[in-house]
């Protein structure tokens, strides 16, 4: 038996009865999974439920399920299913031969609910789908019992036969649970266990016509794989009495179930089904637009996995539910980032800038440190020459007191370079800066002056004729406000969306050592913001880029105001 030894892992509600059950020996070792129903993609909310089961699993030497809820089938899709594969891998976990299915147990569950038949614990109801729903009775009234409650279990039986066989349209019979239509419970009132749905499944094609609901596959499911631990969200608390009842009714495996709080996050809108209306009606590009955040849009972005395992452990494991800042989520960002990142320099405005005292065709290449929060990243060679861009924010022609960087007479240190001064202005008609005429000194090169005088600026820079253009995509937060699934008055939750989400700066200009940027390595464009290739539109003669997030970091702001 192990126990969970990374001292980052503190011990949550769910670790510590984990812990207790190995130590008592009520379990040999823990089993958990992560059981999504595959019609989206995930989001960030699953991370949360991802990271908690396969790190508990890990953490304690146990095993971790991949098993896919897919008893819908109109909702269903493979699509799905190998996007949500991909995903988890891309996250860090793996379920090693543990891949399973709802619907490799369609055969077990059906001899289940024969079984409840035969028990006289399960009837076949006739009542359509309104009149189960009114007959259900509500909060402060008890329901009502169906007239067909007491059919004869011969009778039940020859019916779910007959509603397998296919004998009836989609709708047209149930098959119910015999509980209690008085328990103040509304789960427990006769829950359905069966429907007839006449649809093809994306793996069991046209072998069934009835189809589990879910409360019926799901926890049996945990059962016929030995789940010990069969963590869930919050609003399943009150499902829980219908599935011990199952247990108890079955004599199956007796999985417990543990309830925790969604991951909720302001500006993010984390449910599949207004996840899929942003993609449908085209206010994103797709399911892995930078901006979404789901896992694919949020990998697009260059959001590092382990930031998102980073923010889970974070956020913990609560019993009742919050509301994150999404500062959090940008703050584990940079604090990753910042310490794996190889910094590179870009300008996202170009200002020409000629070096009047510079040799006409002379290169030179200076020698740049890859990350200074890494050695081990080492240095890079960064071409010199005499017409160079920096960003045109980097100059001033009247600059302010506290303007530390270029402006005429003033002079700066280029990163990595020499220090040089702007003699001269020039303009074009229209009386817009276009180029400045600078000198630099030889002796101050690698950045520091032998007589020992100060700059107040350093600022970056490429070689013009070295620097490769770029399109840069600046991101931001897609919603404008915090709680973005709150409609404002008169309006609905998609004017929430932030109108100013993308800004596209067609012609950067980068240096050349990023002709070969990865997908999947984000990259720090220094005093500007941290970036990444974009994985659909990036190639070596074309480069786009994706801002992940700027330098800025307000978390401190709002964890002090708290
Ligand atoms: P959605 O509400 O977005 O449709 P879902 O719960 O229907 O999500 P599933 O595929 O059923 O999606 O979820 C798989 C697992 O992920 C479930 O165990 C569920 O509890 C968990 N999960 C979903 N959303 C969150 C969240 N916001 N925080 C934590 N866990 C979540
Ligand atoms: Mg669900």
């Amino acid at each position: 038996m192990t126990t969970a030894d990374s001292p980052r892992e503190a011990r949550d509600f769910i670790r510590t009865i984990v812990a207790e059950d190995l130590a008592s020996g009520r379990i040999d070792s823990v089993v958990t999974r992560f059981p999504p129903e595959p019609n989206g993609y995930l989001h960030l909310g699953h991370a949360k439920s991802i990271c908690l089961n396969f790190g508990i699993a890990r953490e304690f030497g146990g095993e971790c399920h991949l098993r896919f809820d897919d008893t819908n089938p109109t909702k269903e899709e493979q699509e799905f299913v190998d996007a949500i594969t991909d995903d988890i891998r891309w996250l860090g976990f793996d379920w090693g031969e543990h891949l399973y299915y709802a619907s490799d147990y369609f055969e077990q569950l059906y001899a289940f609910a024969v079984q409840l038949i035969k028990d006289g614990k399960a009837y076949v109801d006739d009542l359509d789908a309104d009149a189960v729903r009114a007959y259900r009775g509500t909060l402060t009234e008890p329901g009502k019992e169906s007239p067909h409650r007491n059919r004869p279990i011969e009778e039940s039986l020859d019916l779910f036969e007959r509603m397998r066989a296919g004998e009836f349209g989609t709708g047209e019979k149930v098959l119910r649970a015999r509980i209690d239509m008085a328990s103040p419970n509304l789960n427990m009132r006769d829950p359905i266990l069966y429907r007839v749905l006449k649809a093809p499944h994306h793996r069991t094609g046209d072998k069934w016509c009835i189809y589990p609901m879910y409360d019926f596959a799901h926890g049996q499911s945990d059962a016929i794989e030995k789940i010990t631990h069969s963590v869930c969200t919050l609003e399943f608390s009150d499902h829980r009495p219908l599935y011990d009842w199952f247990i108890e009714n079955l004599g199956i495996f007796p999985s417990r179930q543990y309830e925790f709080a969604r991951l909720e996050m302001t500006y993010l809108i984390q449910s599949k089904r207004r996840l899929r209306e942003l993609v449908e009606q085209g206010y994103v590009t797709g399911w892995d637009d930078p901006r979404m955040p789901t896992l694919r849009g949020m990998r697009r972005r260059g959001i590092p996995a382990e930031a998102i395992r980073l923010l889970c452990e974070r956020v913990g494991v609560a019993k009742t539910n919050s509301m994150v800042e999404i500062q959090l989520l940008e703050h584990c960002i940079r604090e990753v980032l910042n310490r794996t990142a190889p910094r590179y320099m870009a300008v996202l405005r170009p200002l020409k800038v000629v070096i009047e005292n510079y040799p006409e065709d002379q290169v030179e290449e200076l020698d740049a440190v890859n990350n200074p929060e890494d050695p081990s990243a080492g240095s890079r060679k960064v071409p010199f020459s005499r017409e160079l861009y920096i960003d045109a924010a980097d100059f001033m022609e009247n600059p302010p007191k506290k303007f530390f960087r270029l402006g005429p007479g003033r002079e700066v240190r280029l990163r990595w370079g020499y220090f040089i001064t702007c003699k001269d202005v020039v303009k074009n008609d229209a009386g817009e800066v276009v180029e400045l005429r600078c000198t630099y000194d030889p002796e101050t090169k690698g950045g520091n002056a032998p007589d020992g005088r100060k700059v107040k600026g350093t600022i970056q820079w490429v070689s013009a004729r070295q620097a490769l253009r770029a399109e840069v995509r600046l991101y931001d937060r897609l919603f404008a406000t915090p709680e973005p699934g709150i409609a404002p008055e008169g309006g609905t939750w998609l004017d929430n969306l932030n109108p100013e989400s993308l800004e596209v700066v067609p012609g950067a200009m980068v240096e050349p050592a990023l002709a070969e940027a990865s997908p999947d390595t984000t990259v720090q464009f220094e005093r500007v913001g941290y970036f990444v290739a974009d994985s659909r539109d990036s190639r070596p003669d074309a480069l786009v880029f994706n801002r992940t997030v700027s330098l800025r970091d307000t978390w401190a702001k709002i964890a002090n105001k708290a």
